[in-house]
């Protein structure tokens, strides 16, 4: 990789930022492009993240991926936001445009994408349970209401989460049913459901249960893991024995990375190159 006087900058805040495969995304799709531009992690501690993002158009940095914990905290320290920002109050990605910081939101949109890409599924009129109603739900749930699915159903451990997103979908987005069901209500709603999907955490160590009770799967099911490591969590491999379809979250990954490049470059995404990077990263990082 060439570095000069040129070489545009982008990276990532966060903190800690451990594992990260954007990185190896985005470098290796500049390379294929021949784009004179450089993906850098930027660990930013808290009490620093206003002078950080006041930094960004100083020296010229062309954008950010903002990660945990400060998606929603950057909001108050940006000029313009899209509407999926906005609409998740939530941001993933920033843009410096004449020295001005512009943040969007390229999760939801990577989460569809991945679902009509990655298993020819069209979530128009479909019928969505959703597990878990933190930050990747609220983009995903969003994502899915935009793109004008019939019903969505949030379920989350602390009940109060589910409602409120629930409530703040149904306020803003019009034409979708929204519900926040507890445990006992779960099963009818899977029953009815075209599309399953696991937000929560629970998978991504080996000794965690199953976010949802295997009896309640069906064939018909698509079930959606969001996580990516493991690429196949033990809610995947009971939904694959009983003949359902599955996706790991590693397509969403891929499509918000996607979607953030053109943001930064105005140029397609190199898919299939940005694929391989991530599939190859996250074979050193497993290994
Ligand atoms: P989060 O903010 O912690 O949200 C998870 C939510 O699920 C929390 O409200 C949590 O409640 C709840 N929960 C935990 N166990 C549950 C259970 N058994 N039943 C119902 N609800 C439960 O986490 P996040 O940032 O949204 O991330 C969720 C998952 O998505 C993680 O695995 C993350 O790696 C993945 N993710 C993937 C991508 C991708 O590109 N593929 C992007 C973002 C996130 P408590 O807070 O009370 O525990």
């Amino acid at each position: 990789m060439k570095i000069d006087g040129e070489t545009k900058v982008v990276g990532l805040i966060g903190y800690p930022i451990g594992h990260t495969l954007s990185p190896a995304m985005h470098n290796r799709a500049f390379e294929y492009l021949d784009l004179n531009y450089l993906y850098l992690p930027f660990p930013v501690k808290e009490s620093n993240l206003k002078e950080a993002l006041r930094a960004l158009p100083a020296l010229s940095v062309v954008g950010v991926n903002v990660t945990l914990p400060y998606k929603e905290r950057v909001l108050e320290y940006l000029d313009e936001v899209s509407e999926e920002a906005e609409l998740t109050q939530a941001v993933n990605t920033i843009l410096v445009k004449d020295s001005r910081l512009i943040g969007y939101n390229t999760d939801g949109k990577g989460f569809v994408t991945s679902l009509k890409k990655g298993a020819e599924f069209n979530p128009r009129d479909k019928k969505v349970v959703i597990i878990g109603a933190g930050g990747a739900s609220r983009a995903v749930s969003i994502g899915l209401a935009k793109e004008g699915v019939e019903k969505i159903t949030l379920i989350d451990i602390v009940f109060n989460k589910a409602q409120s997103l629930a409530s703040h979908i149904a306020k803003n987005i019009s034409k979708v049913e929204v519900a926040a069901v507890k445990e006992e209500g779960l099963g009818k709603e899977v029953r009815e459901a075209d599309i399953l999907i696991n937000a929560t955490p629970l998978g991504m160590k080996p000794d965690d249960s199953l976010p949802i009770d295997p009896k309640l799967l069906h064939p018909n099911l698509l079930v959606y893991d969001l996580i990516y490591n493991p690429s196949k969590t033990k809610l995947l491999s009971e939904a694959e024995r009983i003949g359902a379809k599955t996706l790991n979250g590693i397509g969403m990954l891929l499509y918000q990375g996607a979607l953030t490049f053109t943001i930064w470059t105005g140029r397609e995404a190199p898919i299939e190159v940005m694929a391989r990077a991530l599939k190859e990263e996250l074979k050193t990082q497993v290994s």
